[in-house]
């Protein structure tokens, strides 16, 4: 071979100009490594998804005529690393040219980037997935500030003509987001309807885990129900257009335990497939867009437009504070946060009902979806002053979709406000009264939401008034959040007190709540 080329876990783009013609010159090499098993400990059922669709798409590009070297854990475990396998490679197959897609995550895209081989030329080509190049993020984007995702959001619908109508939005609004965002009442819940799920076989690769001692955490399963090929990531597309995108925008921050279906609800579960790029984010759009046009679609423009919004908006716009930020995405830690982990994210043995089910629902499915961990275990975290780096780590490694330049943006700067506001203007900090108005959760839990004091009052209200005080001086002069502070000042100080006590209380003894 003169070429080998490099597809890594999250490359699974069958639409890449690389595919356009086989050529027996190049060879593909998809490899299951060590290194992307324990740079965090992954969930058991992402690992397996990875490698499984690694593997199917190992297939198909062998079925489509291209010359492909799939490597298994057992066949890759003695290389040091990447570098270290793409050497020896290389030297074995006598290639002169060693080609890669430009990497989403910094840590790779710097190890392949320092990677020199005597006699071949090392090449790196776009990834083909992003709306956005690379190279124009920084027109839309500048290092270090704070931009607002709508200004970005109108930009990309009007560059790429989506929901316009001759240069006006359709609907006439940019934004439906109050039509949206209800609580699922007692009727609501009996029509949410089952998730799709598949049921792959995973138990060769779940074996090689236990052979290479590989540290998982979460539920393990031999039968995966995530989607592992683009025939199932289009079925779960279709799925989501036909089942949940009527109601997506209307319950999409909505929580409930009482359905089978509550740890899906009305969300698509399309990250995963999206973020290995065994869909394509327009391909998502336009399908989203179909099934609202069709002349007797359910859908109305407040779903469609909500959808829309999370994939033309804050997909590329995370992925642009990303790449336009880093290396130093994240350094700041602005809210001086110390504490650690409570034990409870690791088995969901939690008083706290909002905090079990978000919790007991990652292990289980490695998913919950964005108001469970911007709401509750994102706002529990920086409500209680957890290292973001910790929390980072747990994030990273629990959920399906979690690769770090979608990951940190998100944990970072909207959880935890640790970016000195590079994302969010405002932390996302919210007392019991957020979680009780869109969830069910309070009414079987064993704190009162009612209560701020006292025998099991909620931690979440003490612990939200106490983030408030603590951190006045940053948070007083902004106008989205200053005026809460009026609610705070009409106590009096010895009632303020008896809160601080409460949550200085819950904090020393965060493990048992
Ligand atoms: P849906 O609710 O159906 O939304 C549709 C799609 O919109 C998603 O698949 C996703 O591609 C996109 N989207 C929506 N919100 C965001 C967002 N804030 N950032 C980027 N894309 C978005 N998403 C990841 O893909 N990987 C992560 O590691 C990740 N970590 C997160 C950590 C925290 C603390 C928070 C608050 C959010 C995180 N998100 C992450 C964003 C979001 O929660 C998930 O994309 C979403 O829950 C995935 O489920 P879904 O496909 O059912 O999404
Ligand atoms: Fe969560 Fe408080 Fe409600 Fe319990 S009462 S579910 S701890 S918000």
């Amino acid at each position: 071979y003169t070429t080998l080329r490099l597809v890594l876990g999250d490359q699974l783009n069958a639409s890449h100009h690389w595919y356009q013609q086989p050529n027996e010159d190049v060879l593909y090499v998809i490899a299951e490594l060590k290194q992307e098993t324990n740079y965090v400990t992954h969930h058991h059922q992402k690992i397996c998804a990875f490698f499984a669709a690694m593997e199917n798409f190992a297939i198909a590009l062998q079925q489509a005529g291209h010359e492909v070297l799939h490597l298994s854990l057992d066949d890759t475990h003695t290389y040091h690393d990447l570098p270290d396998l793409i050497l020896s490679l290389c030297q074995q197959y006598h290639c002169q040219a060693f080609e890669y897609q430009q990497p989403d995550e910094y840590r790779l895209s710097q190890q392949l980037a320092a990677l020199k081989i005597p006699d071949v030329t090392v090449q790196a080509s776009d990834s083909d997935h992003f709306l956005l190049t690379l190279a124009e993020l920084d027109q839309y984007v500048t290092p270090n500030k704070h931009h607002r995702m709508e200004h970005f959001y109108r930009a990309m619908r009007k560059r790429f003509g989506v929901l316009m109508v001759e240069g006006k939005p359709q609907g006439g609004k940019w934004n439906f987001d109050g039509a949206n965002r209800n609580k699922l009442k007692a009727g609501d819940i009996e029509h949410i309807p089952q998730p799709l799920m598949f049921s792959n076989d995973v138990s060769a690769i779940s074996k090689r885990l236990e052979k290479h001692n590989i540290n998982t955490i979460g539920q393990s399963c031999e039968q995966l129900l995530w989607p592992t090929n683009r025939k199932q990531s289009q079925a779960l597309l279709s799925y989501f257009c036909r089942d949940l995108l009527p109601l997506f925008g209307r319950f999409q921050d909505a929580m409930t335990t009482k359905s089978e279906s509550a740890w899906s609800l009305y969300h698509s579960r399309l990250s995963f497939a999206l973020n290995t790029k065994m869909l394509h984010p327009m391909q998502v759009i336009q399908a989203a867009i179909d099934a609202y046009s069709q002349p007797d679609s359910k859908i109305d423009i407040a779903q469609v437009e909500g959808f829309v919004r999370q994939i033309l908006g804050w997909r590329e716009f995370i992925r642009a504070i990303y790449w336009v930020n880093m290396p130093y995405y994240g350094q700041e830690n602005t809210l001086e946060a110390s504490g650690s982990l409570p034990d409870f994210f690791w088995d969901a043995k939690t008083n706290m009902q909002c905090m079990h089910h978000a919790i007991k629902q990652s292990l289980d499915y490695s998913y919950a979806h964005h108001i469970q961990r911007l709401m509750v275990t994102g706002n529990f975290c920086l409500l209680t002053g957890i290292t973001p780096s910790e929390v980072e780590k747990w994030y990273l490694g629990i959920y399906i979709d979690a690769i770090e330049w979608v990951e940190k943006p998100n944990t970072l700067g909207m959880a935890l406000f640790a970016d000195a506001g590079v994302v969010a203007t405002k932390p996302y900090a919210a007392s019991g009264a957020y979680i009780n108005k869109m969830s069910d959760y309070c009414s079987s839990c064993q704190y009162d939401v009612k209560k701020k004091t006292g025998l099991n009052a909620c931690p979440f209200n003490s612990l939200y008034w106490r983030f408030m005080d603590k951190n006045r001086e940053l948070l007083a002069n902004n106008p989205r959040v200053g005026m809460l502070f009026s609610h705070w000042d009409k106590l009096d100080d010895s009632e303020q007190s008896v809160i601080v006590e409460q949550a200085e209380y819950y904090l020393r003894h965060i493990n048992s709540l």
